[in-house]
């Protein structure tokens, strides 16, 4: 049998494939990869029938379509962002492919890339593909003054002149930490004067909670020239098997981006992109309404789980919410997971994925991106353990 020298030996499956798979072999409740269990808006849908109907049918422009273009540049004006819709925005395939074609186009073999433990897990394997080393730095857990946050002390020891890229991402997956302004303060002045990219993972922007503020990198102008921050139309209307993302970045960097994109997916499904830039330009206020929606939904979920033997803070952003079982079992997390999945029947991630040494957390994420029935059902089991 022919087994090919692999370039990703470390790499399996993802958990969000595998526990989702585990889940509907069970008929368990998929609390574990992030999807949202109700549809997008009714709007939406029809106007991608109408997309393809009004023959939006061929290839769209590299760089994504003018209308969706204008509609993403106008939408980040009206936050005070300054983003130029012709040469600094990019249309995507997911924010997947816009953090997969970023690294591509700017690290290079030896390169070292800074992420944050836990990471999301589609970084390392394309900082590997480059050729490049991953330098894990764990985010420092949450006190009774502080949430989830990064200690910027140890990221200046680990800049060295290898260091290409640092990757943030607020709100964070899985932890929902979000960065302050201070901290955009920090890494300016960690990255001035280096040869240092910022990509910035920002597909949760839409949803922060207790009146908490996005800090983009694009506020910070010293940040912004040096930053690629990526955005996902899946999260924002709740359309996660659309595929399609964006990534704003000034000009040199966006021609970079491009480069790579242009070989990698070339253009995006263009009756989606115009389905999405009709729907932006009639529902204008959708996204700004994000955060009351989904803080409800946290809301609701914990209320749920008031009097289990779970522990919790409150989740500053994001659809996730970690959940401390430190109180029920010892067990790693994976193990725990697994075993909530197959004798309680609730799908959760472990935290360990994330992580690139075992981290001892007792902590695992549960998706609220649910209807409420769902969030019921869940919390009934989870309060029975
Ligand atoms: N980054 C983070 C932090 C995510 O959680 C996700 C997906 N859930 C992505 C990127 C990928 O987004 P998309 O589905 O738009 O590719
Ligand atoms: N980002 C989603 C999550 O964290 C999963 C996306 C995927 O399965 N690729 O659950």
């Amino acid at each position: 049998m022919f087994v090919p020298s692999s370039k990703l030996p470390q790499v399996g499956t993802t958990i969000f494939t595998v526990v989702s798979q585990r889940a509907r072999e069970l008929g368990a409740i998929n609390l574990a990869q992030g999807f949202p269990d109700y549809e997008p808006p009714q709007l939406l849908r029809s106007l991608l029938a109408r997309a393809v109907e009004s023959g939006a049918n061929q290839y769209a422009p590299m760089g994504g379509t003018e209308a969706l273009r204008e509609q993403i540049a106008g939408a980040a004006r009206a936050r005070g962002w300054t983003v130029n819709p012709a040469d600094e925005v990019t249309v995507t395939l997911g924010a997947t492919e816009a953090l997969f074609s970023s690294i591509h186009a700017l690290v290079q073999a030896g390169d070292e890339v800074i992420v944050f433990d836990p990471a999301y897990d589609s970084y390392e394997p394309a900082i590997t593909l480059c050729g490049a080393r991953t330098v894990h730095i764990p985010l420092m857990q949450p006190d009774s003054s502080v949430g989830w946050h990064i200690d910027w002390q140890r990221v200046r020891e680990a800049i060295n002149a290898r260091t290409r890229m640092i990757i943030i991402n607020s709100p964070n997956n899985p932890t929902g930490a979000v960065l302050q302004r201070d901290d955009l303060e920090q890494l300016a002045a960690l990255v001035r004067d280096t040869q240092i990219v910022v990509l910035s993972d920002e597909v949760y922007a839409n949803m922060i909670f207790d009146g908490g503020q996005h800090c983009s990198m694009q506020i910070h102008p010293e940040l912004r020239e040096r930053s690629i921050s990526v955005f996902s139309f899946g999260k924002m209307l709740h359309a996660t098997g659309w595929r399609v993302g964006y990534a704003l970045a000034p000009a040199a960097l966006t021609r970079e981006l491009r480069k790579v994109h242009q070989f990698n997916t070339f253009s995006i499904a263009h009756p989606l992109q115009w389905a999405i830039a009709e729907f932006l330009k009639a529902a204008p206020g959708h996204a700004a309404e994000l955060s009351a929606f989904y803080q409800a939904r946290r809301d609701f979920f914990l209320g749920l789980l008031q009097g289990s033997r779970f522990s919790w803070q409150p989740t500053a952003g994001s659809f996730f919410q970690l959940l401390d079982y430190s109180a029920i079992s010892d067990e790693p997390d994976n193990e725990f997971a697994e075993r909530l999945l197959r004798e309680h029947g609730v799908a959760s991630i472990p935290l360990s994925p994330f992580c690139a040494r075992p981290p001892g957390y007792r902590y695992l994420r549960f998706c609220f991106a649910k209807r409420e029935e769902t969030l019921v059902s869940a919390a009934e089991r989870l309060c029975r353990i």
